[in-house]
């Protein structure tokens, strides 16, 4: 049997373990501490955000987000439904209302027109939206030039869920800091690792300090232990924030890597009018986290993406369906939603392909062909 394929495994850059040592030898085992400081403020640098917040996970950085914005029992919250769960499962976290909102054909990501008939239809019948989520998915930036003038015109806040778009950016700008806050995840499928964390970022000063504090058990400032609100155990540990230091040093070697890795199957499959790839809109630099295809059965002789998914299963590679929107979910069921079916198309022709930044070109080749003796 060849070797296996992951579709996203961790690739450490070397430095890592200095930081982690450094821990060691100074007894910084511990939550808090410099190496977690220090990935703050490379955060802070990397993505141009004024200020950062390291985690246990870009899910407790959503939850955080919406507590921020004020997100309670009773309220309405706009989510795009084409998205892993964890865009969504704080919103219930809080006692709030989903909304999920379909995507359009061109980033796959929030239809600034259905989030705006959502909107107006929400405000009429008194249900105003508290947050949205838009999302980047797979790393390819969100329409926000129009999601923030949408959103501008009825004075609702956004949490840009950025967890796997480090790297991304739309007319020069980071993806994570259009919103009032963004959100980053270092778990170890994405583009960097620390093996698990996340990351709130915002230019609200007051957003992240409280986000801090509510992180750390929400301890007042007293020498005993005293409670004036429900805090969290959400903060990064000392440890992990080590692997994540030595992880931005090699941050952009990653994405150049993983848009290498697109380039190589575009190419691969630029004769196959079959297959088709989400393309980066104008201003648009996406860190390509993961490749995707769609699978158009009417070009292909009639095979499917589940034909390509099944074969690559038998070739020892792992690939992956696209997300399945929220609004198909059985937890979800009752939610509302506003679309026309794009997402759930999406979900039905799409594949992830192995995207890994550690990846080899014989890898590469190894995929493409396997997926090559499907479709001739
Ligand atoms: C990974 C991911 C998250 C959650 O991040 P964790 O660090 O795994 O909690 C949220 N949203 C999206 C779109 C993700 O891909």
């Amino acid at each position: 049997m060849n070797n296996k394929i992951w579709l996203s495994s961790p690739h450490m850059g070397g430095k890592e373990q200095e930081f982690v040592k450094e821990a060691f030898d100074t007894n910084w085992v511990a939550p808090l501490g410099p190496n977690v400081d220090g990935l703050e403020k490379d955060l802070e640098a990397f993505t141009g955000a004024k200020h950062a917040a390291a985690l246990s996970s870009g899910t407790s950085a959503i939850h955080l987000a919406l507590i921020m914005l004020g997100v309670k029992a009773g309220d309405y919250v706009l989510c795009q439904s084409f998205t892993f769960s964890a865009s969504a499962n704080p919103i219930a976290y809080q006692g709030a209302t989903p909304v999920f909102i379909d995507s359009e054909k061109d980033t796959w990501n929030m239809s600034p027109e259905y989030l705006e008939k959502a909107i107006i239809e929400l405000i009429s019948k008194d249900q105003k939206p508290k947050a949205i989520i838009p999302v980047h998915l797979y790393g390819v930036p969100a329409k926000m030039d129009e999601i923030m003038a949408i959103v501008a015109k009825y004075d609702i806040p956004v949490i840009e869920d950025a967890a796997e778009a480090l790297g991304s950016t739309l007319n020069g700008k980071a993806c994570g800091t259009y919103g009032q806050l963004g959100v980053l995840s270092f778990n170890g499928n994405k583009i960097i690792t620390t093996s698990g964390g996340g990351a709130l970022i915002s230019d609200n000063e007051d957003y992240i300090t409280r986000s801090r504090f509510l992180a750390t058990q929400a301890r007042d400032n007293a020498p005993h232990y005293q409670h004036s609100h429900i805090g969290y155990n959400y903060r990064m540990s000392n440890i992990t924030a080590g692997i994540g230091r030595g992880q931005m040093l090699v941050l952009n070697d990653r994405v150049a890597q993983r848009r290498f890795n697109f380039e190589f199957y575009k190419k691969a499959f630029a004769g196959y009018v079959g297959i088709s790839f989400v393309e980066e809109l104008p201003g648009a630099f996406a860190n390509r986290w993961l490749t995707c295809i769609l699978v158009d059965s009417n070009l292909t002789n009639g095979k499917t993406r589940e034909d390509i998914r099944i074969a690559l299963e038998k070739e020892n590679i792992e690939c992956r369906p696209l997300w399945k929107p929220m609004h198909l979910q059985p937890i979800f069921a009752d939610a509302p939603f506003y679309g026309d079916g794009t997402a759930e198309k999406l979900f039905k022709d799409g594949l992830c392909l192995p995207s890994g930044s550690n990846l080899t070109e014989k890898d590469l080749n190894r995929v493409v062909e396997a997926i090559k003796l499907v479709l001739n």
